[in-house]
């Protein structure tokens, strides 16, 4: 059989001319989906509906409560229909590996993988790679594609691109937020997007439980090597008293990271039978580099991984990579 070929680094025009040639195309988000896996894959879906292509969108897990605001988020399942044509694209949004979609996934042959992301260490998994270290978002990676599309952006996209900015910027905070990435927010609200709507559901919805959550968490984090190192958990038991889930661990690790003199922070959720841990940066320290030592992943400022062990073996060997990143 011939191997069909691979575009490593697949540009603009080559991911184009594959958007154009497919009749029908399967989105797929990451498992515990963010705003921009989710924003990213509804706004080129959204798009290439009004290409009069076909569109799915597959995710394993469900939208969280503060995504179902998103257009087309009600379109979004684990389910793939039976008549799927053989020769539809699947395209892959912010992940930078494909084992990130969950277990649910049907086999799928390479030669129909886009796979487009912003992550460092991007193992290129797709016949066509569309990845793009320096954008901030995978949405606005979409947006380029959208821009060669030659797709109007309306309010639709326009609120679904922005949600993906705003979610990976961490509302304009972190230092990913370019001139660039302001001149095209700026674009994207003229055209219409939501910036209310999306500034409520993603910073400021949470439920009491969370909240509650946050203290229960706040309170056991741990101060370490020098105060450069803030770390804490949570675990079924935290969850189940606090009356919170998973959904509700979120803002967590930002307020770890933002104690004066922190470099780095981790938080280990520890429940529902596995170990996630989220690690953040201020900067100085890659903890991309120090998740992937243990089989995670993400940016150099943010990353995660799953542990497989007890919670105590987790706690050592994070620090452990972190420290073998300069920590
Ligand atoms: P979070 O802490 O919000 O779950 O994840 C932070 C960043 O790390 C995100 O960009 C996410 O994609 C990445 N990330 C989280 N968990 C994993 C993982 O298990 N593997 C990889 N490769 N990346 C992850
Ligand atoms: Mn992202």
């Amino acid at each position: 059989m011939i191997e069909p070929p691979v575009k490593v680094n697949a540009s603009t025009d080559d991911v184009i001319a594959e958007l154009k040639r497919r009749p029908a195309f399967v989105m797929v988000s990451h498992v515990k989906p963010d705003g921009d896996t989710l924003g990213a894959g509804l706004a080129l879906g959204i798009a290439l509906k009004r290409l009069g292509k076909r569109v799915h969108y597959f995710q394993q897990d469900a939208v969280p409560r503060n995504l179902r605001f998103l257009p087309d988020a009600e379109h979004v399942s684990r389910e793939i229909p039976a008549d799927l044509p053989a020769d539809a694209l699947w395209v892959f949004g912010d992940m930078s590996d494909m084992a990130r979609a969950g277990e649910f996934l049907p086999d799928i042959d390479r030669e129909n993988v886009l796979n487009i992301d912003h992550h460092l260490g991007n193992s290129r998994f797709g016949a066509f790679n569309y990845v793009l270290e320096t954008e901030c978002s995978t949405g606005t990676c979409v947006m380029r594609l959208l821009r060669a599309l030659g797709v109007a952006i309306d309010r639709d996209i326009a609120t679904c691109i922005l949600t993906t900015i705003m979610t990976d910027t961490g509302g304009f905070m972190h230092s990913n937020t370019t001139p660039d990435v302001l001149h095209l927010s700026a674009e994207l609200i003229a055209a219409g997007a939501d910036k209310e709507e999306i500034t409520e559901q993603i910073f400021a919805n949470k439920r009491f439980a969370a909240v509650r959550l946050l203290g229960r968490a706040l309170e056991k984090a741990k101060l370490e090597r020098d105060g450069r190192y803030c770390w804490s958990f949570v675990d079924d038991e935290m969850l189940r008293v606090s009356g919170a889930d998973g959904e509700d661990t979120e803002e967590i690790i930002g307020h770890l990271r933002s104690i004066e003199g922190v470099e780095a922070a981790a938080l280990f959720k520890s429940y529902d039978g596995e170990i996630r841990v989220s690690l953040r940066s201020s900067g100085r320290v890659n903890v991309q580099a120090a998740a992937a030592r243990l089989g995670g992943g993400g940016h150099f400022r943010a990353s995660g991984l799953t542990y497989e062990g007890s919670l105590a073996q987790a706690v050592a060997d994070v620090e452990k990579a972190l420290v073998a990143e300069g920590l």
